[in-house]
C-alpha cells in the first residue's frame, strides 16, 4: 500500500512526489505516456535536447521556486528573444524600441510613444477583447503585423472574440531590450527537462504506459491518497461535456546545416503561413551539447495550432466564459471528492512552469509538508 498515488508524471506530479518522498512517504507515479516529464519532456538527439511538446523556457520572479527547481539540475542562462517574421520582414520581440525602430524607423522612445498614443485613439470605451487590448497597448500597425495573424492562428478565433488577458502576457517597453520575459530568473536545464524531472522523482515507483481512468478503482485501492493531474473533465467522464483546448502539432526535421534560422524561436506572424513558429532546438543551449561541445547539424520543429477534439493532446485551455463556467462545475465536484485534482490540466489553467511548481508547493504546504 502506497501513501500516495500520483497520476501524471509531469511537473506538478513530480513536485508533489519530490516533497512527499522527502517526508518519507511511499509514492507511486503512473502515466499514460511511455515517458516521464509530461509536456516538458525533452528527447536527446545528437546532443540536442529536443523540446518534443514545444518550447519550454523556464522563467520566474519567485525566489523560492527558483531555489527549489535549480536543486535538480544546472540551468543555463538562456534568455528568450524571439524574432517575428511577417512576410519576410523581420522584427524583434517582445514589443520594444528595436521593434518600433524596425516598424516606423523611429529611434527615440518619445517618438514611438507618440505614434502609439495617436494610434490608440481609435479605441473608445471599455477594453472588451484582445484586439482592443492589443491596439491600446501598441497601436494598429504592430497589431496588424505582429499580433493579429499569429493570435488567430494560435487560437483559431478572431482577436475580437478572445479575452484580453492573453496578450497581457507580453511586455511592451520603450527601451532597447529584447528579453521576452520580465523575469528575475530565466534559463533551461542543460541536461534537459527529462533529466530534471528524473531527479525530482528519485525514490518513487514509476509505472508508464498505463491508463488510470480505465482501471480507476484498482489503482485507487493501492494508495491512501490520490493526486490526479490529468484533465478534470476526463476524471468525471465528461459528464457535463468536454472542456475545450487548443492542441499543437509539431513537424520535426533533422537538417545537416549547422544553423537554420539563427535563433531558437521565430514566430510567423502573418495569417498565410500555416505554422505559428519554427523552433531550432540547439539554440536553447547556444548550439552546444551538455558537455559544452558544438553540435553538428540541427533539428527544427514547425508548430501548427489546431482545435482540439477528444483523443488529441490537450495543450492550451480555451479560457473563455463558457469554458470557465464549465470548469467551475467540475471544480465543485472535485472540491467535494477525496482526491486532489490539480496542475495545468486539473485546474484548466494557462500555466507557466513556475506557476505549476508554485501551485504544487502551496498545495503540499497546505497539507503540512515542507519543501
Ligand atoms: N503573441 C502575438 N504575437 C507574437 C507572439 C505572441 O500576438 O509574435 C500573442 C498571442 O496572442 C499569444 C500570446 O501573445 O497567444 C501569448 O504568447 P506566448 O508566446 O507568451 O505564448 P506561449 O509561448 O505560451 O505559446
Amino acid at each position: 500500500m502506497y501513501d500516495y498515488l500520483i497520476v501524471g508524471a509531469g511537473l506538478y506530479g513530480a513536485t508533489c512526489a519530490n516533497i512527499l518522498r522527502k517526508a518519507g512517504k511511499n509514492v507511486l507515479i503512473i502515466d499514460k505516456r511511455d515517458t516521464i516529464a509530461g509536456n516538458i519532456y525533452t528527447r536527446d538527439e545528437n546532443g540536442i535536447k529536443v523540446h518534443v511538446y514545444g518550447a519550454h523556457i523556464f522563467h520566474t520572479n519567485d525566489d523560492e521556486v527558483w531555489e527549489y527547481v535549480t536543486k535538480f539540475g544546472e540551468f543555463n542562462d538562456y534568455i528568450n528573444s524571439p524574432i517575428a517574421n511577417y512576410h519576410g520582414e523581420m522584427y524583434h520581440l517582445p514589443f520594444n524600441m528595436n521593434t518600433f525602430k524596425e516598424m516606423w524607423g523611429v529611434t527615440e522612445p518619445e517618438e514611438a510613444e507618440a505614434i502609439i498614443e495617436s494610434q490608440r485613439q481609435e479605441i473608445k470605451g471599455e477594453i472588451t477583447n484582445l484586439e482592443k487590448q492589443a491596439i491600446s497597448l501598441v497601436g494598429r500597425d504592430v497589431y496588424e503585423k505582429l499580433i493579429k495573424g499569429y493570435t488567430q492562428k494560435q487560437w483559431g478565433r478572431p482577436c475580437t472574440e478572445l479575452p484580453s488577458f492573453i496578450i497581457k502576457r507580453l511586455p511592451v517597453r520603450f527601451t532597447y531590450d529584447n528579453n521576452y520575459f520580465n523575469a528575475k530568473y530565466q534559463g533551461i536545464p542543460v541536461a534537459g527537462y527529462t533529466a530534471l524531472v528524473e531527479k525530482m522523482i528519485e525514490g518513487c515507483d514509476v509505472k508508464l504506459g498505463v491508463d488510470y481512468l480505465k482501471d480507476k478503482a484498482s489503482w485507487d485501492s493501492q494508495a491512501e491518497h490520490v493526486i490526479y493531474t490529468g484533465p478534470i473533465d476526463a476524471y468525471y467522464d465528461y459528464k457535463f461535456g468536454p472542456l475545450k483546448y487548443r492542441t499543437v502539432r509539431f513537424e520535426t526535421e533533422a537538417l545537416s546545416t549547422n544553423d537554420f534560422q539563427g535563433n531558437a524561436v521565430i514566430n510567423y506572424t502573418d495569417a498565410e503561413t500555416p505554422y505559428t513558429r519554427i523552433i531550432e532546438h540547439k539554440w536553447f543551449n547556444f548550439g552546444k551539447d551538455e558537455n559544452g561541445k558544438d553540435i553538428d547539424g540541427t533539428i527544427i520543429s514547425r508548430e501548427y495550432s489546431t482545435e482540439w477534439s477528444l483523443g488529441d493532446e490537450p495543450y492550451y485551455p480555451v479560457n473563455d466564459e463558457e469554458n470557465g463556467a464549465l470548469y467551475a462545475k467540475y471544480r465543485a465536484l472535485a472540491d467535494e471528492d477525496d482526491v486532489i485534482i490539480a496542475g495545468r490540466l486539473g485546474e484548466y489553467r494557462y500555466y507557466d512552469m513556475d506557476q505549476v511548481i508554485r501551485s504544487a508547493i502551496d498545495m503540499m504546504k497546505s497539507k503540512g509538508y515542507t519543501i
